[in-house]
């Protein structure tokens, strides 16, 4: 038996570059089909994520035309990892395998292809990791870069240069659903199912048409969703530095002591000054890290769902039922 290919593509007001890649995805998928690879039940699954602009008609234009275009409808917009879980999951008990790929054509489709060979030879999971990020802005390439160094030097662990194009067994997502958390970094959970996985290297080019959806401030958020999601070192990190400015308080004390007893005591306004704004920084900024993990248990502990689906292009909707 052939596995059935789902290709899982989340879409967020891309009506400018769908027109462009929805058929490159159709044709990898035919060619697949055509080598032997994958069965005719495959088919390309689009998640539209609320998006406000024509996008989801032209999803429903597509799946109208050829039935290997499938089309799922979040509620409303819930952020790129949430649409792309949706898809997973929607997929997992109709397919075998999944793809997960961006729609805006910047990740090679080409890569499928060993993707897919990885999955044939025994892979259960198989990331897409940038060989060359020559085509991206200087800034683009410098954040990016920061961002998985950050991670790591943080704890979290993540496949270098990896983002969310990867092949995923049907079989990992049915454990991968156990994982129930809502602070969502995909790229980090899904190593922690394990399962035999493998790399395929791929050049990832400039966005096709439209723009993206991944300013600065919101690879920031992602970034703190990865480490907290993954990891609890910055937590220790405090105590650590707590403990280093303890220490040094502790010669500090020493020190005043002495010279007060000595009865060299000066006025001392400018050293109090600069302790006091120092230490009350460390402070805050610790606060502020430990708010950040206490919002996210409250977060979880709400308990709410990750993704809602709306709209299904294969259910009829309500109002052309009653017609
Ligand atoms: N996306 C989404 N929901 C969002 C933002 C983005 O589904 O709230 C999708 C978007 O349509 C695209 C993918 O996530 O398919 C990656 O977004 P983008 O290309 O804008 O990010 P970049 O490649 O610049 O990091
Ligand atoms: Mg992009």
């Amino acid at each position: 038996m052939k596995p059935i290919l789902y290709i899982i593509i989340p879409c967020y007001n891309e009506q400018e570059v769908l027109p462009i890649t929805a058929p490159r995805f159709l044709a990898k998928l035919t060619m697949l089909r055509d080598l032997g690879k994958i069965s005719d039940e495959s088919r390309v699954l689009f998640v539209n994520d609320g998006s406000r602009d024509a996008t989801w008609d032209l999803i429903r234009g597509f799946a109208a035309a050829d039935p290997h275009y499938l089309g799922i409808s979040q509620s409303r917009n819930r952020g790129h990892q949430n649409a792309v879980l949706a898809g997973l999951m929607e997929a997992m008990d109709r397919c075998d395998i999944t793809i997960s790929i961006d729609c805006d054509g910047q990740d090679d489709i080409d890569a499928m292809d060993a993707m897919v060979d990885a999955y044939l030879d025994g892979c259960e999971v198989v990331y897409g990791v940038r060989s060359s990020r020559r085509t991206d802005s200087f800034f683009k390439r410098f954040t990016a870069q920061s961002f998985y160094k950050f991670l790591s030097a943080m704890g979290a662990e993540v496949v270098y240069n990896h983002a969310d194009y990867r092949l995923i067994s049907s079989r990992v997502l049915r454990e991968f659903a156990n994982f129930k958390e809502v602070n969502l970094f995909l790229r980090g959970l899904v190593p922690l199912v394990g399962f035999k996985s493998t790399t395929v290297s791929y050049d990832r080019t400039e966005r096709l048409a439209g723009k993206s959806h991944y300013p600065l401030r919101k690879m920031i958020a992602l970034a703190m969703d990865g480490i907290t999601s993954l990891s609890v070192k910055p937590l220790q990190l405090i105590t650590g530095f707590g403990l280093i400015v303890a220490l040094v308080s502790f010669l500090g004390v020493l020190w005043a002591l002495i010279t007060a007893i000595a009865g060299r005591s000066v006025p001392g306004w400018a050293s109090m000054t600069c302790i006091v704004c120092f230490v009350s920084g460390v402070q805050l900024i610790s606060l502020g890290i430990i708010g950040e993990y206490v919002g996210k248990i409250y977060l979880e502990t709400k308990q709410r769902p990750r993704y809602i689906i709306s709209e299904r292009t294969w259910e009829a909707k309500k109002s052309e039922r009653k017609s």
